[in-house]
């Protein structure tokens, strides 16, 4: 049965930057990977127009191109990229083990490496207006397209450390940050709770939901309703950006890898090495911190770097047993 098995020398899970910069260190370091797509090919970034902060583009680029880039790049080096869903898996325990990988619910792979880079996903709303604005003014990152907004008036949903450290940043930039808060008090820490109270260009809204994101192709402002008193008020805004968390796509990983308390899969320090070995994680779904295409594609080049050197340890081994 496992002779017919596929083996596979590097397996990529995920085609985000994490992925294929993975796939270009492997591919460069003949570890013949073999990339499954997952549900979105390219990953986030496909989902804005204008990456401008990513190094080597001076004009900016927009998400699906550079993202196109990367795929020509890994496969020029021999990358096999396949579309397809990883929906299982069964991690060794042993140094040196055998990984075993379904595809689309159907095929069982074998891999001696497996590189996880299979992002995560930001939370929204999911009210129909902020749907539809979705990269029509309505952002999940404000480091990314906050600057778009500059010297602008711009809204922030969410109550936590990410939500108020946002909500600083775009203060730097924007005109004017109006924060929302649906509950009655701020779920961030002190520290960070006291650092928006004493920004002067945010004002912070308690018991405050977004009723409608108003505008035809564009935000052009947003309509808030009190959820104590149902009183609504509308201001006029260029940029609403939701901050109330990411979700990484880990699930079918839980019970074989450490992860925290939220999805993300732990990694041991100054490396991409899981609780498996042989199995390395890079990009969003091992980052919660930074969350950024530049970190991801640095993680996983990490994690391509971490996978050879685990098979070449691997094969000195087999070699002095022999
Ligand atoms: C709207 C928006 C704008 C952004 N703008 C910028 C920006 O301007 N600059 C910047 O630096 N960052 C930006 N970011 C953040 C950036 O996109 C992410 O940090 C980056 O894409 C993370 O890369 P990743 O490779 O870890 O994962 P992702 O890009 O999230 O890719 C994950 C990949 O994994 C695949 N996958 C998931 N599950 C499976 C599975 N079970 N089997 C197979 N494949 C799977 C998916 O299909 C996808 O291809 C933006 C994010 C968003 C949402």
């Amino acid at each position: 049965m496992s002779e017919q098995m596929e083996r596979i020398k590097t397996l990529i899970i995920g085609s985000g930057p994490a992925g294929y910069t993975a796939a270009i260190y492997a591919a460069r370091a003949d570890l013949k990977p073999v990339m499954y797509t997952g549900m979105e090919p390219g990953g986030q970034l496909t989902t804005t127009t204008e990456v401008d902060n990513f190094p080597g583009y001076p004009e900016g680029i927009d998400g699906p191109t550079m993202m196109m880039q990367l795929q020509q790049q890994a496969e020029r080096f021999g990358t096999e990229v396949r579309i397809g869903m990883i929906t299982a898996v069964d991690f060794s325990d042993e140094f040196g083990g055998i990984h075993k990988v379904t595809v689309d619910d159907s095929q069982v792979i074998e891999a001696e490496t497996v590189i996880i880079s299979t992002g995560a996903s930001a939370k929204y709303l999911n009210i129909p207006s902020e749907q539809r604005l979705r990269g029509g003014g309505v952002s999940a990152c404000a480091v990314c397209d906050g600057f778009f907004y500059k010297g602008q008036e711009v809204a922030i949903v969410g109550a936590g450390d990410t939500a108020a450290e946002e909500a600083s940043y775009l203060a730097n930039i924007c005109k004017k940050v109006t924060m929302l808060v649906r509950k009655d008090y701020m779920r961030a820490s002190k520290a960070m709770q006291h650092r928006v109270n004493s920004i002067d260009n945010i004002e912070i809204k308690y018991n405050t939901e977004v009723d409608e994101v108003l505008g035809d192709q564009v935000v052009e402002g947003l309509r808030m309703v009190n959820n104590e008193t149902g009183e609504k008020e509308e201001i006029a805004i260029t940029g609403l950006f939701i901050a109330i968390g990411h979700k990484p796509n880990t699930d079918i990983f839980k019970g074989q890898l450490d992860m925290d308390e939220t999805g993300y899969i732990i990694t041991q320090p100054k490396s991409t090495k899981t609780n498996k070995p042989g199995v390395f994680a890079s990009g969003d779904a091992q980052d919660k911190i930074y969350r950024q295409a530049v970190t991801a594609a640095g993680t996983g080049c990490m994690a391509a770097l971490d996978a050879e050197r685990y098979l070449a340890t691997v094969e000195s081994k087999e070699t002095v047993e022999s």
